[in-house]
């Protein structure tokens, strides 16, 4: 059957499948998650159709919905318990937020540009994930102070730097991910809090719009 007729249940698992054989993503409560978080419905209606596509999707003002393999990955490298608190920086579409929403206790999603916040907001609301979620608009290079210490930070911006306000609202034994580098290529970095220690691990390459604020681009 050809993948424009086939129901985008059908293709949300050959994504997965696809996560799985080609990327070799193993946790069960990840792939759970992108079984069941209908994608197509947080991206523009004019891309539906290429939801579970392995590819990044423009979603307007310049940005773009990660490629589900760097969500996974992402999520992956994290470590997520579902006691976690988490802050993510770029609620861009909401779909990576939906699926942290599923895994954690609370996500805190900062987002710098209004009108993609106010639409994350409003289909994250629709499909019953809002409720251990809240969304703020700023600039998340300076964290969201109010609510740290959080055991996970996720940057789903290219940085060319680690934003120290991050890195002091991370908790102990906390794991902060964010791709650090130039402008047009990144590598994917994590760092662990150990006591007054920050544990750093180059992980693969790749490609993130422009994290900006007064400690990004
Ligand atoms: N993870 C999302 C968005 C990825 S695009 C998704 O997959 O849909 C990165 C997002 O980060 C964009 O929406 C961009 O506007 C946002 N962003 C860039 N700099 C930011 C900053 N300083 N604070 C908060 N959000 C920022």
């Amino acid at each position: 059957m050809e993948s424009s007729i086939m129901s985008y249940e059908r293709q949300r698992m050959e994504m997965v499948k696809t996560l799985i054989k080609q990327y070799g993503v193993r946790n069960p409560r990840i792939l759970k998650a992108m079984r069941e978080t209908p994608r197509h419905l947080l991206a523009p209606p004019h891309l539906r159709s290429e939801a579970y596509h392995d590819h990044p999707l423009s979603i307007g003002r310049g940005q773009t919905m990660s490629q589900p393999y760097m969500v996974a990955y992402m999520t992956e490298v994290l470590k997520i318990s579902d006691t976690d608190r988490i802050l993510e920086i770029g609620t861009g579409s909401g779909y990576q937020t939906a699926i942290l929403s599923q895994m954690a206790k609370w996500v805190f999603s900062v987002e710098r540009i209004k009108e993609l916040s106010m639409e994350a907001q409003k289909n994250l609301t629709e499909m019953g994930y809002a409720e251990n979620i809240s969304f703020k608009v700023g600039d998340g290079t300076q964290g969201w102070v109010e609510h740290a210490p959080y055991h996970v930070i996720i940057v789903t911006a290219g940085s060319p730097r680690i934003p120290a306000p991050l890195e002091e609202q991370l908790a102990d034994n906390g794991r902060l991910v964010i791709p650090v580098g130039r402008r047009f290529h990144q590598d994917m970095t994590l760092i662990t809090k150990r006591g007054h220690e920050l544990e750093t691990t180059r992980k693969i390459g790749c490609v993130f719009v422009p994290l900006i604020g007064k400690e990004g681009w």
